[in-house]
């Protein structure tokens, strides 16, 4: 008996399994690969030494991050968020999705989830015991409202969002939040589960939130990650934001799930938000993203628009016609650089010819990896 009867491995273990076994450069699985912060190594090392937090914190979080994210909220926002009810501290943003939709949604009701999707999302709707409704994004990676709106019935629990998008990098515009808020107050039974873990990599555009719509607060549900916003996906903290009837039911869960998370890299972050500026990412994600592109120019892949998230998008229907799985598979063994094919993001396996390459890498590690993407 499985209860995931059609899941396999993660492409993420795949391909980063591969690029080490092939010794190829790995631009799939999205984590960075430079050294993180020094004022957080520091600060890391001193809340070890001083040794208070080794012991289990309060179950919702430690009360200095959730101060802290508290005055994080306001300050990206403008959202006052009451840290004792309103906020949660979970071992990453994968876990804070599988407990919301462990709490909140059942057998009987139905989750959209907008194609290609991260992958988490999926089994963690078929093991709350609800049933995943696939909406396909537009050919530009972007909502197409009358086809949610279509498959909205009076079994519609969540839709799932996630923006900025992966594995797309696209995000979305004042006119998509707008369709959201029109459609959640048509369908009075309908909550948001707003992925926004990228939520401080953005460039041109800015980053539109959950948090930042009113209209939407006691129906809406944000969930972020520490892992992108520091460099630290290892660490595996991120946060929910839900109105107190939601959380409640959230939290009932969560204390049995895990009870709460690492007490130790919690101190550490909730010193590290005082001396930290976010706003200051996205101009560091810019600029590999535009060395990524410059880098690429004269390659036979298109790119595509990246907008936010450390994703890039390649079309590569220029160079051959194998289907998306073969040809990264081919292109790590024969030119050793790891990429993520995207129709495994797709229910429907749809297949654009489309890769994701993952630009959260230092300067060298992006050279070397263009000059052999660059043979292909
Ligand atoms: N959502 C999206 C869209 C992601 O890309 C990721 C990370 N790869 C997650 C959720 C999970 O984040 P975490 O590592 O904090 O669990
Ligand atoms: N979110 C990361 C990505 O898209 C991977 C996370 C994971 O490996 N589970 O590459």
């Amino acid at each position: 008996m499985s209860k995931l009867p059609s899941v396999g491995t993660s492409i993420f273990s795949v391909m980063s399994k591969m690029a080490l076994e092939h010794k190829a450069i790995n631009l799939s699985q999205g984590f960075p690969n430079f050294p993180i912060d020094e004022r957080l190594t520091e600060i890391h090392s001193r809340i070890v030494l001083e040794a208070q937090s080794n012991q289990y914190c309060p179950m919702t979080g430690h009360p200095q991050l959730l101060d802290g994210l508290q005055r994080l909220i306001l300050q990206s926002y403008g959202r006052t968020v009451n840290p004792a009810t309103e906020l949660l501290v979970t071992a990453g943003a994968t876990q804070a999705i599988f407990t919301i939709l462990q709490a909140l949604a059942d057998k009987g009701d139905e989750v959209i989830v907008l194609d290609p999707c991260y992958d988490s999302y999926e089994s963690a709707i078929i093991l709350s015991g609800a049933k995943p409704v696939h909406v396909a994004l537009n050919e530009h990676y972007l909502p197409d409202w009358n086809a949610i709106e279509k498959a909205i019935t009076p079994n519609t629990r969540f839709i799932l969002t996630n923006d900025p998008h992966n594995p797309s990098g696209r995000i979305w515009s004042e006119r998509d939040y707008e369709a959201l808020e029109t459609l959640v107050e048509k369908n009075p039974h309908l909550l948001v589960l707003s992925d926004e873990v990228y939520e401080y990599i953005t460039f041109e555009k800015k980053h539109i939130s959950i948090n930042q719509r009113s209209k939407l607060h006691e129906r809406a549900l944000s969930v972020s990650s520490f892992g992108k916003t520091f460099h630290i996906t290892g660490w595996k903290i991120g946060y929910i934001v839900a109105p107190q009837h939601l959380m409640d039911e959230i939290k009932k869960v969560h204390q049995f799930l895990v009870f709460c998370v690492n007490s130790t890299a919690q101190a550490t972050l909730a010193a590290y938000l005082d001396v930290v500026n976010v706003n200051e990412l996205g101009r560091f994600y810019q600029q590999k993203r535009d060395v990524f592109q410059s880098l690429m120019n004269g390659s036979r892949f298109e790119l595509l628009p990246s907008e936010g998230t450390y994703f890039q998008l390649a079309s590569y229907a220029n160079i051959s016609n194998e289907d998306d799985v073969t040809f990264t598979k081919r292109i790590l063994t024969e030119h050793q650089v790891a990429t993520i094919p995207v129709s495994v993001f797709n229910a429907d396996g749809r297949d654009l010819k489309h890769i994701r390459f993952c630009f959260a890498k230092t300067d060298e590690t992006l050279i070397q990896a263009a000059e052999k993407l660059k043979h292909i």
